[in-house]
Parts: structure tokens; C-alpha cells; sequence
């Protein structure tokens, strides 16, 4: 039930990035709608890794994976034909299904007092003009009958992460886009659940690369990269891309011997704009964007997420100090790009040239480097349970 169409801020958009924004500005006394799309809790195309940095940004707002079932992962190992090299994390990460994950961080939006429209899409969303409020946003929203309402407020934040609204499209020139991305959880057997326990594992094969790694429940999440074209070579579909994968990498092989897939399909994902981030590029009032909306790192990193809690908690900090979208995006830009223009080439060059990657094998410390190179910055590691 919608109480009141006025509020202070909408937030369009209730994953990591919008749910964490929502709690701040909640605990902040402002009043804010988040509007989800989502009637309930959904499995997202993710590899579900919480790196060290994005953890002290959930306990900030009142989140702890760890008492959710998220699993321990100490180390990092690469793999292309076999292992490669494998590098200890510089403090312990965890991994917890985006099922768990969201659902927490919405409840806990609710909990702190921000709105919570769920089932309901944002449809449009524009600028008033200044005779109807001086100034404010309104935004057509419709529910699964698609009746729609229109609701405004004093701000807008776009927090619609891989969906860009009608209008608001992200500038996506120069990111890397030519990659789908399909997820699958397995049981593996005993053997390979304890060999995999506490690691995750990044392999790669002709054309993308996957990330391995152990979530609740005793499942394992395999999500899998790789171009178009390559997919196409290789067959299409699902099947074949996990033989394409299974033959170029006998340790995956190993890894999904005798493992049961838990979902009827894969997850699947295409038109990822890598490297992008957010620019001034409209005239006039524009929203804020947050998490995927401000920026966009390579999945191979595992901090897209750190990267939405992050923008979230700089964009409340920022719009609580009266600050405009375009000091925050150009912060986001100071900080961001270069990292994002490193890890998207590194990206690039691996899916090229896989043979590059036996560099690791040559000198393991470079994996280390790289970990440390593409991080978020302005965040401090803790260990877990701090
Ligand atoms: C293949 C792959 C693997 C990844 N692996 C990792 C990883 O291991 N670790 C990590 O940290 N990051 C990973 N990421 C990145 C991570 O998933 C994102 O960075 C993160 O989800 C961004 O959060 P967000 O809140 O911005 O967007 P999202 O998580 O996409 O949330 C956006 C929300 O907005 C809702 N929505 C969309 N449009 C509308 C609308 N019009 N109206 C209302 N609601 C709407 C959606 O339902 C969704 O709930 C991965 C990404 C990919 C593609």
C-alpha cells in the first residue's frame, strides 16, 4: 500500500546499491520509497562473492552474512588447464547467494523505516517542472496488472543496476559488452566440496572465464563468462558451453564429476557494459546512479557489490550535505576510472590471449597484485567478525 505519494527521495530499483541507500536515508530521518520489481526474493546472475572490503559496508547498515549461512573464503586460485597459482586473500571474503543476500538487505530497509514498494516497476522517470514543485521528480510506477500510479519526490536515485529505465541509458561507449554471463548452482561430491571449501576459484578457458565457489547450503556457484561469438563456436546453449569449459579445463572437470545441477537452467545475462561509468550526459536535472548505474567493474574482480554499497554510502553522505548528482558522479569518476579502465583491459587481454595467464604460474605474486589493484578504494579492510 502506497501511504503517501509525496516523499523526500525515490529510489528506483531495490538491490544492493538502492537497499543500502534506502536504510542510510532511512536512519538519516528522510522518507524514502524504494520501488522493487521484484514481488519476492530471486536468484540474480552473480558469483556471490562478498570481498573483504564490501563487508564492513553491510555491517555498517546492520548485515551480517556470516549469521545468514555466507561461507568463509580464505584464498584465491586460478586455474586455466589445471591450477595455476593461488593467492591468500588479504583478509577473509565470504559468499552468500544474492537470494539470501537481497532479501536481508530489503528487510532491513523495511525495518529501518524507508518504504518498500515491492512488485512495482518504475516505468519513466522525469523531472517536474518548476511551476508544478519547484522543481522534484515524479515517476510512473505499474504493478504486475500494469495499473500504474505516479508518484514524486524532492530527489531521485537510479539504482536499477544491469536495467537501464526508459531515457536514463547509460553512455556505454568503450566498455567491454560482448560477454553473456549464465550461473548454475551444484552439489558436488563430498570429495569436491572439501577440496573447494574456503577457496574460489577462477578458471579460465578459450573465449571467457568462471568463477567457483562455495555458498550456503552446501551448494557451489559456477558462474560462467564468455563473448558471443565464442558461445556460438561452441554450439550455443548451456550444454555445450560446460563441455567447451569441461574439455579446456580438467580441473572443472574434476570439480563437476558426479555434481548435480540444482536449477532446471541456467541464469543468463548479456550486454554487460564493463568499464562503464556514470557521466553527466543529460542537460538539465538528472538522477543519481548508484551501484551498477555509477559503475561497472569486470566480474573477475568480485566487487561489484562493494562497489554498489560504496556508492550507495558516499551518495547518502553526499546528498545529506546538500551536495548535487554531478559532485557525486564526478567523485565516482575520480576514484573509479582508473581502476575500471585497468581491470576492463586486464579483462579484454585474458579473454585474447588466454595463454597470458601462465604469467601467474611464472611469478604467483602478480595474482596478488592484480587482487590489490582492482579493489574499491576508501574502504578499509576488517576482519570478519569485527
Ligand atoms: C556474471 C556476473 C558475476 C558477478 N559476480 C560478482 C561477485 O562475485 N561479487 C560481486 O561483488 N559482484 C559481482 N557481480 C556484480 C554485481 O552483481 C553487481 O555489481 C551488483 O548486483 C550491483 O548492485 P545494484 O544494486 O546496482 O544492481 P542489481 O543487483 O542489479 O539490483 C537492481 C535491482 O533493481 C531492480 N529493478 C531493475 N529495473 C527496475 C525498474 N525499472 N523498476 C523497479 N525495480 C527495478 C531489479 O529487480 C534489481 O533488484 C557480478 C556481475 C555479473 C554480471
Amino acid at each position: 500500500m502506497i501511504s503517501s505519494l509525496r516523499h523526500d527521495v525515490l529510489i528506483a530499483g531495490g538491490g544492493p546499491a538502492g537497499a543500502t541507500l534506502a536504510i542510510e536515508l532511512a536512519q538519516a530521518g528522510q522518507g524514502a520509497v524504494l520501488i522493487e520489481r521484484s514481488r519476492e526474493a530471486q536468484h540474480k546472475v552473480c558469483g556471490e562473492f562478498l570481498s573483504p572490503e564490501s563487508l564492513p559496508l553491510l555491517r555498517r547498515i546492520g548485515i551480517h552474512p556470516a549469521a545468514l549461512g555466507a561461507q568463509t573464503i580464505r584464498s584465491l586460485r586460478i586455474a586455466a588447464r589445471d591450477v595455476l597459482a593461488e593467492v591468500v586473500l588479504p583478509a577473509p571474503a565470504l559468499a552468500l547467494t544474492r537470494y539470501t543476500l537481497d532479501e536481508a538487505l530489503l528487510q532491513r530497509a523495511r525495518q529501518t523505516g524507508a518504504s518498500l514498494l515491492r512488485g512495482y516497476t518504475v516505468e519513466q522517470l522525469a523531472p517536474l517542472r518548476e511551476r508544478d514543485l519547484c522543481g522534484g521528480w515524479q515517476a510512473r510506477i505499474t504493478d504486475v496488472s500494469h495499473a500504474s500510479m505516479e508518484i514524486q519526490g524532492r530527489e531521485a536515485f537510479l539504482a536499477t543496476g544491469k536495467h537501464d529505465l526508459r531515457g536514463w541509458a547509460r553512455a556505454a561507449d568503450g566498455a567491454q559488452n560482448t560477454l553473456v554471463a549464465l550461473k548454475m548452482y551444484f552439489v558436488l561430491t563430498r570429495e569436491q566440496q572439501a577440496e573447494l571449501a574456503g577457496h574460489v576459484e577462477l578458471i579460465l578457458y578459450p573465449g571467457g572465464y568462471a568463477g567457483l565457489q562455495p555458498v550456503e547450503d552446501g551448494r557451489a556457484n559456477l558462474c560462467a563468462l564468455i563473448t558471443r561469438k565464442k558461445l556460438q563456436q561452441v554450439g550455443g546453449g548451456w550444454g555445450r558451453l560446460l563441455e567447451h569449459m569441461m574439455r579446456s579445463s580438467p580441473h572443472l572437470a574434476r570439480r563437476l564429476s558426479g555434481a548435480v545441477p540444482l536449477l532446471e537452467r541456467p541464469l543468463a545475462l548479456s550486454s554487460i557494459p564493463y568499464g562503464y561509468h556514470a557521466q553527466e550526459l543529460y542537460e538539465g536535472p538528472t538522477p543519481w546512479r548508484i551501484g551498477d548505474q555509477a559503475a561497472v567493474i569486470p566480474s573477475f574482480c568480485g566487487d561489484g557489490m562493494a562497489i554498489a554499497l560504496h556508492t550507495a554510502h558516499r551518495a547518502a553522505e553526499l546528498y545529506l550535505e546538500g551536495a548535487t548528482p554531478a559532485v557525486f558522479h564526478e567523485e565516482i569518476r575520480r576514484r573509479f576510472a582508473r581502476r575500471l579502465t585497468f581491470a576492463t583491459a586486464l579483462s579484454r587481454l585474458v579473454i585474447r590471449m588466454p595463454a597470458l595467464v601462465h604469467v601467474v604460474r611464472l611469478w604467483p605474486p602478480v595474482l596478488a597484485e592484480i587482487f590489490a589493484a582492482t579493489r574499491v578504494p576508501g574502504t578499509t579492510l576488517h576482519a570478519i567478525g569485527d
